[in-house]
């Protein structure tokens, strides 16, 4: 068995709006174990919507369309599926009375428009739409089938999640997949993949999934065989060795949040060319207050001596983009937070040229330097992470997660 989904509106097509219900749909079916094999996004026409619709149904089993069941004159998924399947379109009289009594529960009478919601394909099952007027429609013709969902995703998920899934996990044998989901940082895409690719590739029961953003890379492995993902898994763990941060798909803040919370610290932070994205990624995590102490954005020199304490002398001697005033911003704000809390702490510092400009002194736009302090002691990374203002902040805040991590841990800090 395989699926497509085919988002419908206009209004995907413009820049403002994304298609999220097939990523939805994706997530949903993979669980099942149905392979979506394609998806599109097609405009309201109603000639581009029945040829696609033909083209979807001759080479998958399931077809998916979302939006278009509106009342309005640009919704056209009910008309395009009666066009492509040759099924006329035949009036629920049960619908209109739910779609009157949903008007009237609003005191307001309902709009002749929307009887053209009352309309199924011949043969199709009606699925019930209790947040808003638009039924959804499962069209069932021997093996192939065709699902008419509503477009507002809050009246989609509950519909497909209620009315479609129990009737998926009717038509697929029981075999559950086994997943595993691994999380890298510290080592670039195309590094990754000339270490890992050998090790996937000739596994192609096993379907690889590589995701990448700066700093973080994902790989998913889903296969039938628990052992042979499992194998799979631990091949490439022993050749990433401590990169890989996650084996269940966690975050590296929310690793770092468990290693936080294991441990009793609590973390405090200094940050300068980070502008406050790493107490953001932090934070992020809901009850974050009981293991994050707090944070200072020292962005200029008279904040980072007066509001953290660096010495004015490490600022004037060093610059504020040095080792000395790192190791100098960790430090006090480690102290702050053991101070304010009477807790032990840990400090994590930021300071760096994000760019597009570097320093003064002929340093490049990307070089960072991450400080940490703990009861141990405090030391200092020098990194350089190339261009893109925004790419260096988020590889900044993800080296000063990973810094900790690996303090944490025991593990090498290169
Ligand atoms: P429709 O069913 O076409 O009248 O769509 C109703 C609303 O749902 C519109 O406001 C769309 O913005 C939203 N919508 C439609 N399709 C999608 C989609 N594929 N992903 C996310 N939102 C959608
Ligand atoms: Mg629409």
């Amino acid at each position: 068995m395989r699926a497509e989904v085919i988002a419908v509106g206009s209004e995907l097509l413009t820049p403002s709006k994304l298609d999220t219900n097939s990523l939805y749909i994706a997530r949903e079916l993979g669980q099942l174990g149905i392979p979506l094999v394609r998806k599109s996004v097609v405009g309201d026409d109603r000639e581009l919507l029945c040829e696609e619709i033909r083209r979807a149904q001759a080479c998958s089993d399931l077809v998916f369309l979302s939006g278009g069941l509106g009342p309005t004159l640009d919704d056209l998924t009910r008309d395009a599926a009666s066009d492509a399947t040759g099924r006329p379109l035949l009036m629920d009289e049960s619908i209109v009375r739910e779609i009157e009594a949903r008007f009237r529960s609003f005191g307001r009478p309902m709009a002749e428009v929307n009887k053209r919601q009352a309309y199924l394909l011949k043969g199709a099952v009606k699925l019930d739409n209790p947040r808003g007027t638009a039924p959804g429609q499962w069209l069932q013709d021997g093996a192939r089938v065709l699902v008419l969902l509503p477009g507002p995703p809050r009246e989609l998920k509950p519909m497909f999640a209620e009315q479609c899934l129990p009737r998926l996990r009717a038509m697929t044998p029981s075999r559950p997949l086994h997943s595993w989901h691994g999380r890298v940082t510290g080592i670039g895409e195309s590094d990754l993949e000339q270490r890992i690719g050998p090790l996937y590739s000739p596994c192609s029961t096993i379907a690889t999934t590589i995701l990448s953003s700066p700093g973080d890379v994902q790989i998913h492995l889903q296969g039938q065989h628990g052992g042979a993902v499992e194998r799979l898994a631990g091949q490439i763990s022993a050749e990433l060795g401590d990169a890989v941060y996650s084996t269940d798909g966690r975050s590296l803040p929310e690793i770092v949040a468990d290693l936080l919370r294991r441990t009793g610290l609590h973390l405090a932070v200094a940050e300068s060319c980070t502008g406050g994205l790493l107490s953001g990624r932090l934070t992020d995590i809901p009850g974050s207050s009981e293991f994050f102490a707090g944070g200072i954005v020292s962005y200029s020199n008279g904040a980072k001596a007066a509001w953290l304490g660096v010495a004015r002398d490490t600022l004037e001697r060093f610059r504020a983009v040095s080792g000395q005033t790192a190791r100098e911003m960790a430090e006090r704000a480690r102290a702050r937070a053991v101070e304010a809390l009477g807790e032990p702490a840990v400090g994590l510092s930021t300071t760096g040229y994000a760019g597009p400009s570097g320093g003064s002194s002929g340093d490049r736009p990307g070089t960072v330097y991450i400080g940490l302090a703990d009861s141990a002691g405090s030391l200092v990374r020098r990194r350089q992470f190339g261009r893109g203002r925004k790419r260096v902040r988020t590889l900044t805040v993800l080296g000063a997660l990973d810094l900790f991590r690996r303090r944490a841990l025991g593990l090498k800090i290169p």
